[in-house]
């Protein structure tokens, strides 16, 4: 009994990765872990705008000119080593470095660094408390009373603020997504959570030479817990893009809408280059048995989530970011290479910080992870890990076709699709325990956006009918039982120039076209239109796999391009009685009969409406060609 107390106590007292540079007033605390390091100590430097000296070559030790103090670690019984630096260090920075198998690694960031130099080689010592934006302590995640209200929308700092139609001012920067003109588009299209590509640092842009103008989505992560510097104003002051992160955030609340943050976990940009691979060399990462990086990302690389120190760091790093910067949300980025055991204790840490914080991720890797496929957090064993959600690549197969060959989908006529639209319009396919763990969507930063993906797919159809089939798959994505996902400038008929992955496009390929707003006008208002319908019909979104098991019914339709379905039974839970839903992916109108009652037509033939469109009494109804109708009964 008293061997397992102190086990109790020990595990409560574990000491945090997050805190390995605590400043105070009159004296500087390092901590850092490492079970390997034979000595560890910690450069303190004036300067943060030259890279160590050890930067691009890890046999050459410091420059010790630059050096202004060393702080010798001590190890712990923890394997936590310590040191002080005394008297105010702010404004100063810092490098770590051990010594093992008798040389210095190269020095870096400590895995947890805060603040950092420009381009992110060195620490920056400062007070966190000083980034806070006015109002901060105030500020609060919006209301969240029903998770089923989720409707994510996707998008890139540069993307949405970069175009001279955007009205922003703050073109590419965090601060450009708090400016009312950006914001006020979000909150018209109804959009409850905004999804924000890599906003943490990553490396593929010099922050040194942003007059360069260059795009990156930012999947090559170099710290983790700090913002990319090429979003702030400045990047050279480690205390700016905190600062504006903040600012961004705090304005997105403002506005009642909910920030995602896209974290990459699975991967660093470089081994070498980075904390993670240079202070506690290998053990981060995954290896084969020939002593190679395992590369599940396709990217050199891959993180090893089993072992308990990446665990922890990554269990820290999101609350961190919940806690620091008020983040509302995780879309994990190729999941797949995680273990369900990390995502489960993560979900479980989020939830005691506040429950409504979500969780979802890519239920994938891109290559074969170097760990056994049945512990991995793939999309097959979604249903083992409650409350972290997967993107449903059936549903988006099914409607738009697969991005890996240029075939039709369900939307776009191909009927074969059907069942498989079927499965993820109730959102309950065999992997997800519950429908809110099913991400549906078609489209996403990855592969063809919507307009492109129809165009090579539905060659030699006319724009009208290509933009009806756009409608028709975006309508079966928002009345799914699945949470909902949209691709940020789908609502404005964005193009990429037919091209399928725009990772370092430039901005004339990335911006959304904000002229569309007025050209496709009708587009975008059936786009809004949709996402009004979904907030008002309970029906579409039950929450639970029991009650859409109760209360939708698919109907036989005889039509092989022809799905059919009512949610039925809703007295208590919706303002109609009972939905239909008629999605017809042929390229012919078919006739439905439907019972005498008193129906108001939400949706038909490419026009919506949440308010009705009009009241129809039952009887004969004609389902136009790629045109979904979407009916609420209402008995008075
Ligand atoms: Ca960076």
């Amino acid at each position: 009994m008293l061997a397992i107390a102190l086990v109790g106590c020990a595990a409560k007292q574990q000491p945090k990765l997050e805190n390995e540079c605590l400043y105070g007033a009159d004296k500087t605390e390092f901590q850092f872990w490492s079970d390997v390091a034979e000595e560890m100590e910690v450069h303190i430097y004036n300067d943060g705008m030259s890279a160590p000296a050890s930067l691009n070559d890890a046999n050459n030790g410091t420059d010790v000119t630059e050096v202004v103090e060393t702080v010798v670690l001590k190890k712990g019984n923890d394997n936590f080593w310590r040191g002080t630096a005394k008297g105010d260090m702010k404004g100063k920075y810092y490098t770590v470095r051990s010594f093992q198998n008798g040389e210095w690694a190269p020095e870096a960031t400590g895995i947890f660094a805060k603040a950092v130099s420009v381009n992110g080689q060195k620490a920056a010592i400062i007070d966190m408390k000083e980034t806070n934006p006015e109002g901060w302590a105030e500020d609060k995640r919006p209301e969240m009373k029903d998770m089923t209200d989720i409707v994510v929308y996707e998008t890139h700092v540069r993307d949405y603020t970069m175009s001279p139609n955007s009205g922003i001012e703050h073109k590419g920067k965090f601060l450009g997504m708090s400016e009312a003109a950006a914001i006020n588009h979000l909150k018209e299209l109804g959009i409850t959570h905004l999804q924000i590509l890599p906003m943490f640092d990553y490396g593929s842009i010099d922050e040194t030479a942003l007059d360069k103008n260059r795009y990156n989505w930012g999947y090559d992560p170099v710290n983790y817990n700090v913002p990319e510097g090429g979003y702030a104003t400045d990047p050279a002051d480690p205390a700016c893009r905190i600062r504006e992160a903040k600012q961004m955030i705090q304005a997105l609340h403002k506005a009642g809408i909910r920030v995602v943050m896209d974290v990459v976990y699975n991967h660093t940009y470089d081994v070498m280059g980075c904390a993670l691979g240079r202070v506690v060399p290998q053990y981060f990462y995954r290896m084969n048995e020939d002593g190679t990086y395992a590369n599940g990302s396709g990217c050199g690389n891959e993180t090893a989530s089993e072992k308990e120190m990446m665990r922890r760091f990554m269990v820290e790093s999101v609350c961190y970011w919940a806690r620091e910067y008020h983040i509302d949300g995780f879309r994990f980025d190729l999941m797949g290479i995680h273990d369900q055991e990390t995502m489960r204790q993560i979900r479980a840490a989020l939830d005691e910080i506040d429950p409504t914080i979500l969780t979802y991720g890519e239920g994938w890797a891109a290559m074969s992870p170097a760990y056994p496929y049945e512990e991995l957090a793939m999309k097959q064993w979604t249903y083992k890990m409650p409350r972290v959600g997967a993107f449903s690549d059936d549903i988006r197969n099914a409607l738009i076709g697969s991005p890996f060959d240029h075939e039709r989908g369900f939307a776009s006529g191909k009927a074969e699709c059907k069942e498989a639209v079927i499965g993820g319009l109730v959102g309950c396919p065999e992997w997800s325990g519950e429908p809110m763990q099913h991400v549906s969507y078609i489209t996403c930063h990855d592969n063809y956006c919507l307009r492109d993906r129809i165009a090579v797919s539905a060659k030699g159809e006319t724009e009208e009918t290509q933009l009806r089939m756009n409608k028709l798959a975006q309508t079966a994505v928002l009345v799914s039982q699945g949470m909902s996902f949209i691709y940020g400038g789908e609502e404005l008929y964005r193009t990429k120039q037919g091209i399928d992955n725009s990772y370092q496009s430039p901005d004339s390929i990335n911006i959304i076209p904000w002229e569309n707003k007025e050209k496709y006008n009708d587009l975008y208002q059936y786009y809004r239109e949709m996402i009004q319908i979904r907030h008002q019909h309970k029906g579409f979104r039950l929450g639970t796999a029991e009650m859409v098991k109760e209360h939708v019914e698919m109907k036989e339709t005889g039509e092989e391009h022809v799905i059919i379905y009512t949610i039925e039974d809703l007295e208590g839970i919706d303002v109609a009685e009972e939905l239909i839903v008629v999605l017809n992916g042929g390229d012919k109108s078919v006739n439905i009969t439907i019972d005498e009652g008193k129906y108001i037509i939400l949706a038909q033939d490419g026009k919506a409406k949440a308010e009705g469109l009009a009241t129809f009494y039952g009887g004969v109804m004609p389902v136009a060609a790629y045109s979904a109708t979407i009916l609420a009964e209402i008995d008075n």
